[in-house]
C-alpha cells in the first residue's frame, strides 16, 4: 500500500516511520510512505505558505495554491484525477477507529494531508478532501503525528506486515472488547501469579476466562463499548430460539461484525459493513415493512429468510433474487475431527490457481478471500489439492478439491476444518448452499450440519455482478 503524506515537515514523516515495523514493512515492499513538501509548490518568491485568516483572529492558515499543487502533483500527467482517497487529518474530523483503519487498509493508495497553524483555506479542502477524520478530541500543533498514527495502524492490518509472533488473533476493538489481561514468565512476579487458567492448557477454560476478563475491563473502562457488545449478544441470544433459521444473523452479532439498524423482539435489521450486506431476521410482511423503514441510505445487497419478503423488494425496491439457499448449521460447540492434517493459510501466490478452479473465481473477491486470511489450501506432498474458505459475510464456502485428489475426501476435511475456525473466532459455522446443489447438502448433512426449514434469500439491487 502507497501512502503519499502531504506536509510542511516531510522530515518528521520520514523520522516517523524509520523504525522497527514500519520500516521492515517498507523494505519488504509491503507499503510506501511518501511525503511531499508544500512548501516545493508554493508560488511566493519567499517560500511562503501562510497567510492571515480574513475576518481576524489569532494565528496563520495555510493557504489554498500550494496545498492544490502539492496534491496535483499526485495525479497523473494528463491531470486526470485518479480516484484516491484524500483524508484531511482534522480534529473536526470523524473519529480514527479500529474499523475507520480496517477500512482504509483495504485501499491500494492514500493521501493524507496534514494541517499546521491553525489549518488550512476551506476551498482546497472543498476541492481535494474525501474524509476527514480526527485522531481524538483534543488539538495537536501539527497534522503529521495524525497522519503517523493512522499509517501505523493502518500498516499493521495489512498482510504480511507483522510476522507471525507479533500478530493477534484478538485484539482490543474487535467485537467491541477491550482485550484481556496478558502475563509472560515467570509465573510469580512481586507474590503475584499468573492467573491459574492460563497455566492450565485446557483451551476451552482459558478462552472463556480470557473472554470473562475482556467483558470485566470493558465494562469498568469502556462503557460505552460494553453497551454495543451487550446489545447485539441479547439479541443473539434471542435470535438462539430458531438457530437454523437465524443462523447468519447470530453469527454476525455474536462475532460484532454487523451493526443492528433496528429491533424489535426477534424481528432484527442489521448492517455487516465489511460485506456490504444488509441483513433481516422476520416472521410476517408487517415486521419485514417495519424493518425496511429502517434501511440506511446506501446499500445493494438484502440477506433475509423470509420468502413473502421477496415480492415487496423486487416489486417496491426493484431489486432482484439472485440465490434462493439452504442454511446449513453446525449447532454443537464442539471440534470437529480433521482426517487431513496438512491445511494451511492459501498462499497469494496461488491466487491464479484459486482464480481458475473456483466456479465464482472473481479476482477481487479471492484476493481480499486471501488477504485476510480467511482462504486455506489442503496440501498434499507439498501441492495444492484443494482449498475452502469463509465468505465475507462469514458463511462457510469456497470449496474446491482437484479431480486428481478426489479419493482423499479432502472435501470433508476441509469443510471441518473451517467449521472448526468458525467456532474458535466465537460464531455459529453456517453454510449458505443454493436451494438445487443437493450433493452439497448431502455433504453437510454427513457432517453433523443440520439444515433449517426456512430458506435465505440473497436479493441485490443494480448490477448483479456486485454479488459474489
Ligand atoms: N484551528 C483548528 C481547529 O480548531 O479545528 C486546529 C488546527 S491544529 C492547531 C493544526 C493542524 O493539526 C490541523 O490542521 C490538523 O491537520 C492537525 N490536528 C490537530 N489536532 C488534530 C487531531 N486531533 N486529529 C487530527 N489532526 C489534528
Amino acid at each position: 500500500m502507497v501512502f503519499h503524506v502531504l506536509t510542511l515537515f516531510p522530515e518528521m514523516i520520514r523520522n516517523g516511520c524509520d523504525n522497527s515495523i514500519l520500516k521492515r514493512a517498507m523494505a519488504n515492499g509491503l507499503i510506501e510512505v511518501h511525503p511531499v513538501d508544500i512548501r516545493q509548490f508554493t508560488q511566493d518568491r519567499h517560500g511562503k505558505v501562510d497567510d492571515y485568516p480574513y475576518g481576524g483572529g489569532a494565528g496563520m492558515l495555510m493557504q489554498a495554491q500550494p496545498v492544490f499543487d502539492a496534491w496535483r502533483s499526485l495525479q497523473d500527467a494528463e491531470g486526470v484525477k485518479k480516484p484516491v482517497r484524500t483524508v484531511y487529518v482534522t480534529p473536526q474530523g470523524k473519529p480514527f477507529t479500529q474499523s475507520l483503519a480496517q477500512e482504509l487498509s483495504e485501499e491500494e493508495e492514500l493521501i493524507l494531508l496534514c494541517g499546521h497553524y491553525e489549518g488550512i483555506d476551506e476551498r482546497v479542502l472543498e476541492e481535494v478532501v474525501t474524509d476527514r477524520v480526527s485522531i481524538g478530541d483534543y488539538v495537536l500543533t501539527g497534522g503529521e503525528l495524525p497522519a503517523m498514527v493512522m499509517i501505523d495502524a493502518v500498516s499493521r492490518l495489512i498482510p504480511g506486515v507483522l510476522n507471525n509472533e507479533e500478530s493477534a488473533e484478538t485484539e482490543s476493538f474487535d467485537n467491541d472488547l477491550l482485550e484481556y489481561p496478558q502475563y509472560s514468565r515467570p509465573e510469580e512476579w512481586h507474590g503475584r501469579r499468573v492467573p491459574e487458567e492460563l497455566l492450565s492448557g485446557d483451551h476451552k477454560r482459558i478462552r472463556n476466562w480470557r473472554l470473562e476478563r475482556a467483558k470485566e475491563r470493558t465494562r469498568e473502562f469502556r462503557p460505552d463499548l460494553y453497551e454495543k457488545y451487550a446489545a447485539r449478544q441479547e439479541i443473539a441470544e434471542i435470535l438462539l430460539g430458531h438457530k437454523k433459521e437465524n443462523a447468519y444473523m447470530i453469527d454476525n452479532l455474536q462475532r460484532g461484525v454487523a451493526e443492528i439498524l433496528y429491533t424489535a423482539g426477534d424481528q432484527v435489521i442489521a448492517s455487516n459493513p465489511g460485506a456490504g450486506v444488509i441483513e433481516l431476521c422476520c416472521d410476517s410482511t408487517e415486521a419485514g415493512r417495519e424493518l425496511l423503514a429502517h434501511l440506511p441510505e446506501d446499500w445493494h445487497l438484502i440477506l433475509h429468510n423470509f420468502e413473502p419478503l421477496n415480492e415487496i423488494l423486487t416489486k417496491e425496491y426493484g431489486m432482484e433474487v439472485h440465490a434462493s439457499c439452504y442454511q446449513s448449521v453446525y449447532t454443537q460447540r464442539v471440534s470437529l475431527p480433521v482426517a487431513h492434517k496438512d491445511i494451511r493459510r492459501f498462499p497469494m501466490e496461488a491466487l491464479p490457481y484459486a482464480v481458475e478452479n473456483y466456479e465464482n473465481g472473481d479476482e477481487n473477491y479471492l484476493r481480499q478471500r486471501i488477504q485476510k486470511g480467511e482462504l486455506f489450501a489442503a496440501y498434499v506432498d507439498g501441492e495444492i489439492a484443494g482449498f475452502a474458505g469463509m465468505h465475507d459475510d462469514g458463511s462457510l464456502g469456497i470449496l474446491y478439491v482437484d479431480p486428481k485428489f478426489r479419493r482423499l475426501k479432502l472435501g470433508s476435511s476441509l469443510a471441518s476444518y473451517l467449521v472448526n475456525k468458525a467456532l474458535e473466532r466465537g460464531g455459529i459455522p453456517y453454510a449458505h448452499i443454493r436451494e438445487n446443489n443437493i450433493a452439497s447438502l448431502k455433504m453437510q448433512e454427513k457432517m453433523g450440519l443440520y439444515t433449517g426449514a426456512k430458506k435465505v434469500f440473497w436479493l441485490c439491487r443494480g448490477k448483479s455482478g456486485q454479488m459474489k
